[in-house]
């Protein structure tokens, strides 16, 4: 645990009792402070309460009287589309309103750090898409090339759970808008961007406000390198407003697709290739076509940013490449779960909408797509240029019906369950053909989840006849 600094002898409020809010109350805790718990859940109080914390009711006209901040967690809205309640009631008092993540970039630096050969790094990975696997991959290449390193933030561990800091080590943080957009110190050594599209827009009030909220991460310490994808304009933008200049190498450009030489440090990914270049000469190429647990051009953006991060960090690129090729790739995301009789079985089950299916269609050259469940507005209309290297369709759950008619010539079978579809689907593949689940729909007609709809697939294909 990090003990937070800064707050001894004071209250502070603590809104929101998930995973998250927990660990930061008992962070507080360890750091001298009286957290004042709340959430408007009656099964998160409960649990608060069998941890053995108290509860004080945060609605209460008073409540706030005195305390010096509020903490809040990543789901309750600060300002768009409204305040919460409690954070309105903030503000009328002036209270500053923070979140674990500003709580730690304060807290985790100790004067034990005196004694290390080497300052810990803390290395946070933003972006709308390909953070958790970015994240996931930093954190693989640490660990093989024997550094000591933690993941925490929007995947695995809460950020204020990890264990203090050793010497030498990276801390590894996957960090969401809502997460950047409100933490008031956010101090990273190495920030990365990976891509910038649409989403959350109601809590950001716009793309303009969404960007904003990211770009934070870079504009209020100012990281000694930044990573940023530059295949969307807001990168490029950014990118540029942090540099001095094309030659500035405290700027990483990375892209997926482009060629970029004329920089003074960038990362790309062409053709299967990935390309490190640096003051005008190319430092290392790599062949991602053989780097399994990262297919297509959305991975290979990935494996870049990855790759630049680390290279931020000064490992060698030979360390770096032989640590791509051992990455399984994170559970329902492009991850492979079977090769049988030269047929690969993907599980991307995370694709539950057509944009994230679409990244999945075009990562692989036969497919027989297992594809259905709740439906998104438009079906899986937005698909139809990335039908060419589908063979067959199997379709599943309560939109399998819809999903046949936006199918045109594709061919296709409903198959209603995961079990016949991976059934038939495994009966027809060639040696060659990957048969993936990337169902670009929600699971709720079926399943609880995303994840156990993922499962089930790996188990229907562990199950298959030998
Ligand atoms: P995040 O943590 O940002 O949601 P993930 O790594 O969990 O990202 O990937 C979520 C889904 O987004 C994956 O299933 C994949 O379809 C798609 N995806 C992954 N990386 C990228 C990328 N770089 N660009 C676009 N889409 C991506």
């Amino acid at each position: 645990m990090i003990p937070v600094l800064g707050y001894q002898g004071a209250k502070v409020a603590v809104l929101g009792l998930g995973r998250s809010g927990l660990a930061t109350a008992a962070a507080l805790q360890a750091g001298g402070a009286e957290p004042l718990l709340w959430d408007d859940s009656p099964e998160a109080r409960a649990k608060a309460e069998a941890e053995g914390f108290t509860l004080t009711d945060l609605s209460r006209n008073a409540a706030l009287d005195g305390v010096a901040a509020l903490i809040t967690s990543p789901g309750i809205p600060h300002l768009y589309p409204a305040p919460n309640k409690i954070n309105a009631r903030a503000m009328e008092l002036g209270i500053p309103v923070d979140n674990d993540i500003g709580l730690f970039f304060r807290s985790y630096a100790t004067p034990e750090w005196d004694n290390f050969e080497h300052t810990p790094k803390v290395v946070a990975i933003t972006g709308s898409n390909g953070k958790s696997t970015t994240t996931a991959l930093v954190h693989h290449i640490l660990e093989q090339a024997g550094r000591p390193t933690q993941m925490a933030g929007n995947i695995g561990k809460a950020v204020l759970s990890i264990d203090p800091p050793q010497d030498g080590e990276v801390i590894v943080l996957e960090l969401s808008s809502y997460q950047t957009d409100l933490a008031r110190a956010l101090t990273p050594d190495v920030a990365v961007f990976t891509n910038l599209s649409p989403d959350h827009l109601d809590r950001h009030n716009g793309l303009g406000g969404y960007f904003a909220a990211k770009a934070r991460l870079f504009t209020q310490g100012g990281p000694d390198r930044a990573v940023i994808g530059v295949d969307e304009d807001e990168g490029r933008f950014l990118a540029n407003q942090l540099g001095q200049g094309p030659a500035d190498d405290r700027v990483i450009r990375v892209s997926s697709g482009q060629k970029l030489e004329g920089f003074g440090w960038s990362v790309f990914a062409r053709k299967g290739f990935l390309a490190e270049w640096r003051k005008g000469r190319q430092m290392a190429s790599i062949d991602l076509r053989e780097v399994k647990g990262l297919p297509g051009a959305h991975n290979h953006q990935n494996a870049c940013a990855a790759y630049a991060a680390c290279r931020a960090l000064g490992l060698a690129p030979k360390l770096i490449e032989q640590a791509l090729h051992s990455f399984a790739g994170l559970p329902h995301r492009s991850q492979l779960v079977a090769e049988r009789a030269g047929v690969r079985f993907v599980n991307d089950s995370k694709a539950t909408n057509a944009d994230s299916a679409a990244k999945a269609l075009q990562a692989f050259p036969r497919i027989r797509w297992i594809a259905g469940g709740m439906g998104k507005e438009g079906g899986i209309a937005a698909l139809a240029p990335f039908l060419a290297s589908v063979t067959k369709a199997y379709l599943i759950g309560h939109s399998a019906r819809d999903f046949a008619l936006q199918l045109g010539d594709t061919p296709h079978e409903i198959c209603e369950t995961m079990a016949r579809a991976v059934a038939r689907a495994a009966e027809e593949a060639e040696a060659g053909d990957v048969v993936l689940l990337a169902p670009a729909a929600a699971s709720f007609d079926q399943y609880p989840n995303f994840e156990k709809r993922g499962e089930d697939f790996t188990a229907c294909v562990a199950a298959l006849p030998s």
